[in-house]
């Protein structure tokens, strides 16, 4: 079994650096992908309420038998659940289809700024947070007035920030802020859900060729290297198998500086939606 490094979050929870991403695994194939996935070795789950897919993954869990305190379990709290008391009902509603008492990481799935009840959101995880019902609280989505502004009404810093981030897309100005303030951040979309040509591009097939690794692992490699998270999302065993294939090699410092240079800085690599967008 592949030994996967972990990070410490700020509020000294242990975190695995890589997990597997069930965003878009179609909740009748669920159990059976995080079945596969555990028996391969991956210990971190990454699911969210809006997925559809809880019952899955909970289902893996309960049948593996693995102790609970060796996996990592992490959901999100969908947009619609803000206001109120919603937050309580969304995470009683989340842990009853994971088969859970708890998870180890609650996030807000989106700031929905035009909703502007991001802080009440937050003021709710640390009410959940404080009740046992998680772990760790993060947030997902959060660009840095979002971060500023939550920060500020509570004192509370998120233990992760979990955005679109690959080679194209590098969001230097969260890294730097979530840098400065020990957020980790958590990369979704890590090999830029196959929106765009990232394996053929030369700073990548370069050092997959070095390595005599794929490019999909050269690229997994890069983000470890960053510090950041990552749970690629697959539902073919063989992927799975390659993507958790990461931890027998390491790219120079002038591969992760190729890497590095990939994003034009204009915001043009982003291939999903913007946070302002979604409400
Ligand atoms: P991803 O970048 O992981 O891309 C997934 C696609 O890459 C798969 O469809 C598969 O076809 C391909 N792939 C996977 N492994 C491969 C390999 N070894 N070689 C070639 N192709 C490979 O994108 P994602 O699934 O969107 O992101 C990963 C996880 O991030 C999700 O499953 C989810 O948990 C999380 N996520 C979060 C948000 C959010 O808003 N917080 C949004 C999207 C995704």
């Amino acid at each position: 079994m592949a030994n996967i490094p972990t990070l410490t979050l700020n509020d000294g929870i242990t975190i695995p650096q890589l997990g597997y991403g069930v965003f878009k695994v179609p909740p009748a194939d669920t159990e059976r992908a995080v079945s596969e996935a555990l028996e391969i070795g991956y210990r971190h789950i990454d699911t969210a309420a809006i997925y559809g897919n809880e019952e899955g993954v909970g289902a893996a869990i309960a049948a593996s038998g693995i102790p609970r305190e060796e996996l990592f379990i992490t959901t999100k709290l969908w947009n619609d659940r803000h206001d109120g008391d919603e937050p309580n009902a969304a995470i009683a509603e989340s842990l009853e289809r994971l088969g859970l008492d708890r998870v180890d990481l609650y996030l807000v799935h989106w700031p929905t700024p035009a909703r502007d009840n991001y802080v009440h959101a937050w003021e709710k995880m640390i009410e959940l947070r404080d009740a046992g019902l998680t772990r760790s609280i993060g947030v997902s989505n959060h660009l840095v007035p979002h971060l500023e502004r939550i920060v500020e009404a509570t004192g509370v810093v998120p233990s992760v920030n979990q955005i679109e981030l690959h080679p194209a897309y590098q969001q230097r100005d969260i890294t730097a802020w979530a840098a400065e303030h020990d957020v980790k951040i958590e990369s979704w979309g890590p090999l830029g859900q196959g929106k765009y040509d990232l394996f053929g591009a030369e700073p990548v097939a370069a050092a997959a060729q070095a390595h005599g690794k794929t490019p999909a692992q050269a690229v997994l490699r890069w983000h470890l290297q960053k510090g950041y998270i990552v749970f690629p999302k697959s539902v073919r065993r063989e992927r799975l198998e390659e993507n958790l294939d990461v931890f027998d090699f390491e790219l120079t410092d002038a591969e992760v500086a190729a890497i590095d240079a990939m994003d034009a800085g204009d915001g043009s690599g982003r291939v999903s939606a913007h946070p302002d967008e979604v409400n």
